[in-house]
């Protein structure tokens, strides 16, 4: 099967960072910019990087962006730049769009114009941060949806030396335990009668609500 191609739109901060760590996984990336200087500084780190206005139907026509497998519109700050960028691109027919919000109703209207996905960097990293912060344990948080999440833990002390059923996290905290990861080994099933290590990482899917509380309740240092 053919690799897939990718289009990314808006080499700010998170659209060159997408783009230079797409080209680096082996895909084929190419860079647009409306800022001759922007394409400038992506060029060698990218496949390809054009300038280009993508509010212009026919620019983007002339790119061939239709035959991008996904696009991903990383324009920011301009609000109208983005939702008419992504209107055109799904006017065009691209199969699949991924567009950065700036805030929630950017991100409303980017889903009723059609967009795939709508993504919400800086948000998420402030989540991740924040529970980073409730507790340094806390590795990752991934939102699953608006009310539940998996959080990515190291083991906290009070589970060490004891296995899953001693520690009844169903039931004490409604949360369960999707896998124990020790060293490199991932034990994606764990048993009831599988003991916590000191340094395993826990692997934990929840509601918000009960996550946080766990992460509360074992806060450390
Ligand atoms: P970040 O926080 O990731 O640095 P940002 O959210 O502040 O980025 P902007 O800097 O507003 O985003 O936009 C990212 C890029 O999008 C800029 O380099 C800008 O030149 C580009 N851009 C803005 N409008 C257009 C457009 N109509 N066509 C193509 N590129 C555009």
């Amino acid at each position: 099967m053919a690799k897939k191609q990718y289009a990314v739109i808006g080499m700010g901060r998170f659209g060159s960072s997408v783009a230079s760590a797409l080209t680096n996984l082996g895909f084929e990336v190419l860079a647009i910019d409306s800022n001759e200087q922007k394409i400038q500084e992506v060029v060698g780190l990218v496949t390809h990087a054009v300038s280009a206005d993508t509010t212009d139907e026919e620019a983007l026509r002339a790119i061939g962006i239709r035959n991008f497998d996904v696009v991903v519109v990383a324009i920011g700050a301009d609000i109208q730049a983005s939702i008419l960028t992504t209107l055109i691109l799904k006017d065009l027919g691209v199969p699949k769009l991924i567009v950065k919000a700036q805030n929630e109703l950017h991100g409303k209207v980017l889903q009723k114009i059609g967009a795939d996905k709508v993504i919400y960097p800086e948000r998420d990293m402030g989540l991740r941060v924040a529970h980073h912060l409730i507790s340094p344990n806390i590795l990752d948080y991934i939102e699953l949806s608006d009310d539940y999440s998996i959080v990515e833990m190291k083991a906290p002390q009070p589970t060490i030396g004891k296995n899953l059923k001693q520690l009844d996290i169903r039931a004490k905290y409604k949360c369960n335990v999707l896998a124990i990861k020790t060293n490199e080994h991932m034990n994606i099933s764990p048993y009831a009668d599988d003991i916590i290590k000191e340094n395993d990482i826990l692997v934990i899917v929840g509601k918000n609500a009960d996550l946080t509380n766990f992460e509360i309740v074992h806060a450390e240092g």
